[in-house]
């Protein structure tokens, strides 16, 4: 120990290792001739800094986060309890079969759970996120066509598809072609009808759509697929529209995916991790990645036996963490999965009602668990939905998804969740009623907003092209 203090030239500091006696075996070059000139504070004083920079971001415990699209609900902290258990989160991914026999029960009684809300034969739990289960799914359709020998360029997507949509089909090969939506919000039958041929592989829907608004002719859309020998692909990111009430299978799609840090409570938004499995129909089983989870009446085990299998798409066998906390919460909500469905979906007309007098509603059509305002009233003010978004950051609120669905003009997409409850809502009713009545009498206030945030408004352009990290006070 002394040695180290001498080579160290005098300076004192903390000694990494008690097992190191002199550091002869260093050469020379190595060892620190001056002080590393440590900045000195205290732990408590570290504490606060994070502690305070921590207080300056949003999240759902802090206030109502009505953010279309990305369900910003409330995730039960029993969750992270659950999947932080040692059993599951020491467990090696090589232990054999028999040595995680809990795990493996755990994963097929998830996939057994999934086959049933969404009616499908068979379950991969291994993709990391909704779009990794888009592609997961597209390369499925993309296998099962050229098993067939039948190579199908085309998939079909509405004009009102979430926008992982026509990446994740690119990706994946195919040509993307566009169908325009109705005056109703809905898929135009005719245009859909136009562009079907021979070379369509699929189509890509979301029901609800991002307009939160459900696809009335859907049957009748899977008929005319099916009867081109096309497949249908079900965007279910959302789930919690409709998870209890109806499935893609009755819809008549063939293959979905499902958001688990959406609709299965997973708190998300920082970047993952996420789990988007994927549910095929009963001819694109054998099409699955490998590994799935079988059970064969006595033992759970890693299946790797399946004839046409893409192959693996995940690093062993997908964000096991997120499926405890999935699988956790199906057994906490059980029968009340539909209840979910039915409070998000109140709770989105709810404030849909309230909101329409005030702000433009494009589509004034029952809404499903999100609906879509349009912030063009305010704009004959010289007030820009971006505008009303960062006034909300002035009022405690997380702004709602802006400028989309493109399909509509300064488009505030906005998804209440079923998590909050008739006080909530009607407070951020009165924010949106108080912004829409500056807009008109005091239109430079909002133009300057946010006043009451960390950071003011920002060249978002150049904040999204150069960013500057740097903290400044
Ligand atoms: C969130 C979402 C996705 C993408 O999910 P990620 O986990 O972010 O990749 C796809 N489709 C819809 C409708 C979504 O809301």
């Amino acid at each position: 120990m002394k040695t180290i203090f001498e080579k160290n030239n005098g300076v004192t500091g903390v000694c990494i290792s008690d097992e190191v006696e002199n550091l002869d075996f260093l050469d020379e070059k190595f060892i620190r001739k001056t002080s590393t000139n440590l900045p000195q504070l205290s732990e408590l004083e570290v504490l606060r800094h994070y502690k305070e920079l921590s207080d300056r971001n949003f999240c759902i415990e802090k206030g109502f986060y009505p953010l279309g699209s990305c369900t910003m609900k409330y995730n039960p902290k029993v969750n992270e309890l659950l999947a932080s258990l040692e059993g599951f989160s020491a467990l090696h991914p090589l232990a054999n079969d028999e040595d995680c026999q809990g795990a493996l029960e755990l994963m097929f009684k998830l996939q057994e759970a999934l086959k049933v809300v969404t009616g499908m034969d068979a379950i991969t739990l291994q993709p990391a996120a909704g779009a990794h289960g888009e592609l997961t799914g597209m390369m499925v359709i993309k296998k099962y066509f050229e098993v067939k020998g039948d190579n199908r360029k085309k998939v079909l997507i509405p004009d009102s598809a979430h926008g992982t949509n026509p990446a994740s089909a690119h990706a994946c090969g195919f040509d993307v072609v566009s169908v325009a939506s109705n005056e109703k919000g809905q898929v135009d039958i005719s245009d859909l009808k136009s562009k079907l041929d021979s070379d369509v592989a699929a189509i890509m829907m979301t029901n609800p759509n991002t307009l939160g608004i459900f696809e009335e002719n859907v049957l009748e859309i899977s008929d005319l697929m099916h009867k081109n020998g096309s497949l249908l692909y079900y965007d279910g990111a959302n789930f919690n529209a409709i998870m209890g009430y109806t499935n893609p299978k009755l819809m008549g799609f063939d293959v979905v995916h499902l958001n688990l840090h959406k609709t299965f409570a997973t708190p998300h938004g920082g970047g993952g991790p996420g789990a988007g499995p994927v549910g095929v129909v009963e001819e694109l089983k054998e099409f699955l990645p490998t590994p799935v989870v079988s059970y064969d009446g006595e033992k759970y085990f890693r299946n790797y036996s399946l004839q046409h299998s893409i192959g693996n798409v995940k690093g062993f066998y997908g964000n096991f963490g997120v499926l405890v906390k999935a699988y956790a919460y199906i057994l906490m909500m059980g029968t009340n999965l539909k209840r979910a469905s039915e409070d998000a979906v109140l709770n989105a007309n709810y404030l849909k009602e309230k909101l329409k007098g005030a702000f433009l509603l494009p589509y004034d059509v029952p809404c499903m668990h999100e609906f879509v305002l349009s912030g063009d009233l305010q704009k004959q003010f010289g007030v820009s939905t971006l505008n009303i978004a960062k006034s909300l950051m002035d009022n405690d609120t997380h702004p709602p998804t802006v400028y989309f669905p493109l399909i509509v003009h300064e488009a505030m997409m906005i998804e209440p969740t079923e998590s909050e409850n008739r006080q909530r809502l009607d407070d951020f009713v009165n924010v949106m009623l108080k912004i829409a009545k500056e807009a008109e009498v005091n239109p430079e206030k909002l133009l300057k907003s946010p006043h009451m945030t960390p950071v003011k408004r920002v060249d978002e352009t150049t904040a999204a092209r150069h960013p500057d990290l740097k903290f400044v006070e």
